[in-house]
């Protein structure tokens, strides 16, 4: 063939092309026959959704949307099925859900003997020296009690004696605190004349010998000397390490239907690792991360650290992280009055006041929200009102959407201030019935009955609520957050204060479009409405209108982020 046939048919073939009807404008990917919960008011049920590139292009009839089918649109028939924007976990920690999946899982054991034995049976493939590290234990879930204990927590002889040559560390299921045996707290360099650091508990007996569990922040006596041993691996080990649990963390979420997910504290070195991984294109969800630092550090490099809807709305950053107090399960909730169950025992305020007023301080000049955990009544009164003082000192911030991570306990005076202050409550439905055990034996049961997880009276006071797992705290199962929050319902199917739950759409909203609020995204995500990114779940089941006892049966069927499949149930 000569070089002017050759020129010729490239003439043709540019010309055939040119021709060729442009099919820019039809949708790449058409939803038909949904059942589609839009969380919009204007338009709150629709049957089809058509979604271009990354953005929801149209909603409405299936003929409507049918319309626009070009040749390169994709067609799912849903044939039914519910669809709601993604979930939208608002408080859960990222890589430690994704590291709790390597961990030997502890939750499920019914007593401390049991617990013995599986970790007896980790040491056993283990080699000498290696860490058994374990999740999930909870004293106030074992049947029977532990016969010789102290507050109810076992003593480590019979762990130490079952394993000598492996230190052990099981962290507590609220994170809040540990339980070593003699060889881990050997290693700690533990003895009776060790002092309880700041903020923190060793559990000793009556002649002053750790008895194994250490709270809040004398955890990081045991867990330092662990995370030492892990700083001693080479760099390509320590990455490959991080990039699995952020895999496994990626896979919990999206077989859950969470598209978007709220990490409730990464350090800055954490966050730059974070940042690669989008850069890689390899975190399929988005993520708002809260920095969890000092406040030297945070003087130092938060500038450098916000981070707006980076890697194509895949990572955001801005949002401090701290803690006022502990938790219930392990009576470091700080509370105004003692605990039922620990006579002279109110809690603990685990960073001082004067330290968060200077973290609000940061926050609020550096353009950041403020995400406080706070648990007990004594423990969210205080930090409103390092709040209420912070908002008044700058009048001319606006819109600022601080959190109270979990606001748990609430005396009833501080419950109108959090839509006074626009304070946003940002709680976890599960954690309620997984304390129900236990609640009432802290608190008893009018202080419970008055202000433990009062959605409803936080709700029609006019109060934000956004909801999550706390996972690895509980695990991220998104329809189970959903049936606490929606039937506060035990396993014994007694109720946990009904009075207390959301309605189907309060429970939906607060797992959706306030998760997006309070994290400043609600321009963009939490709701179906064209122009929104194109994050949806779809579900077996109408979690708004089936039968309570019917709900646990939804199969997430399918997760969409940014209009790309990511998730499709086999
Ligand atoms: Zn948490």
């Amino acid at each position: 063939m000569n070089k002017h046939i050759f020129s010729f048919l490239g003439i043709i073939l540019i010309i055939l092309t040119a021709c060729e009807p442009k099919d820019d404008k039809s949708p790449d990917l058409v939803l038909i026959n949904g059942n589609i919960a839009t969380l919009d008011e204007n338009i709150p049920k629709v049957e089809a959704i058509a979604i271009k590139a990354d953005t929801i292009q149209d909603l409405g009839t299936n003929k409507s949307i049918k319309d626009l089918i070009g040749k390169n649109t994709k067609v799912i028939d849903l044939k039914g099925k519910f669809v709601m924007p993604g979930f939208f976990e608002s408080h859960a920690h990222f890589l430690s859900l994704g590291e709790s999946k390597l961990e030997l899982d502890l939750s499920k054991a019914t007593n401390w003997d049991e617990i013995i034995v599986l970790v007896a049976q980790a040491a056993e493939k283990a080699h000498v020296g290696e860490w058994i590290v374990a999740r999930g234990w909870h004293q106030e879930k074992w049947h029977p009690i532990p016969a010789k204990n102290i507050d109810g927590y076992p003593i480590h002889t019979v762990l130490s004696t079952a394993i000598p040559f492996n230190p052990v560390l099981l962290y507590h299921a609220s994170g809040h605190a540990l339980f070593a045996n003699l060889n881990a707290m050997d290693l700690a360099k533990i003895d009776t004349s060790t002092e309880n650091p700041t903020g923190g508990r060793i559990i000793r007996d009556s002649l002053k010998n750790a008895i194994g569990v250490f709270e809040e922040e004398a955890m990081s006596l045991i867990s330092n000397v662990y995370n030492n041993t892990l700083a001693h691996r080479s760099p390509k080990e320590i990455k490959a390490y991080k990039e699995k649990i952020v895999n496994l963390a990626v896979e919990e979420c999206l077989k859950n239907g969470i598209t978007s997910f709220e990490d409730a504290g990464s350090t800055f070195e954490e966050i730059d690792f974070l940042k690669e991984i989008v850069d890689s294109g390899k975190l399929p969800i988005r993520l708002n991360v809260m920095i969890y630092e000092d406040n030297e550090a945070l003087k130092e490099k938060i500038s450098n650290y916000k981070i707006i809807n980076y890697g194509n709305n895949h990572l955001t950053v801005r949002a401090i992280k701290t803690y006022i107090d502990g938790a219930l399960g392990s009576r470091g909730a700080w509370m105004f009055e003692d605990y039922d169950d620990l006579p002279n025992h109110k809690g603990l305020n685990v960073t001082s006041l004067n330290t968060i007023t200077e973290t609000a301080n940061i926050a609020i000049e550096n353009g950041f929200q403020l995400c406080t955990h706070a648990i007990g009544d004594r423990g969210n009164n205080e930090i409103l009102n390092i709040y209420e003082k912070a908002f008044e000192q700058n009048p001319d911030k606006k819109d600022l959407r601080w959190r109270v991570e979990h606001a748990q306990h609430l005396d009833r005076t501080d419950i109108p201030r959090f839509v006074k202050l626009g304070v946003i409550a940002a709680m976890q439905g599960v954690h309620a019935t997984s304390d129900a055990t236990f609640v009432i034996k802290r608190l008893g049961h009018e202080r419970a009955k008055r202000g433990a997880y009062v959605w409803r009276k936080l709700i029609d006071s006019g109060a934000i609520i956004c909801n999550g797992t706390d996972a690895p705290v509980e695990r991220v199962n998104t329809i189970e957050n959903y049936f606490s929050s929606v039937t506060r319902q035990l396993s014994d199917s007694s109720a946990f204060f009904p009075e207390e739950k959301m309605t189907r759409i309060e429970a939906l909203n607060s797992y959706t479009i306030n998760g997006a609020y309070a994290s400043f995204q609600d321009d963009k995500l939490g709701s179906l409405k064209i122009g929104k990114l194109a994050d949806l779940t779809i579900l077996s089941n109408d979690i708004t209108t089936i039968a309570d006892e019917n709900l646990r049966n939804t199969q997430v069927e399918m997760t969409i982020v940014g209009g790309k499949v990511v998730f499709t149930k086999q």
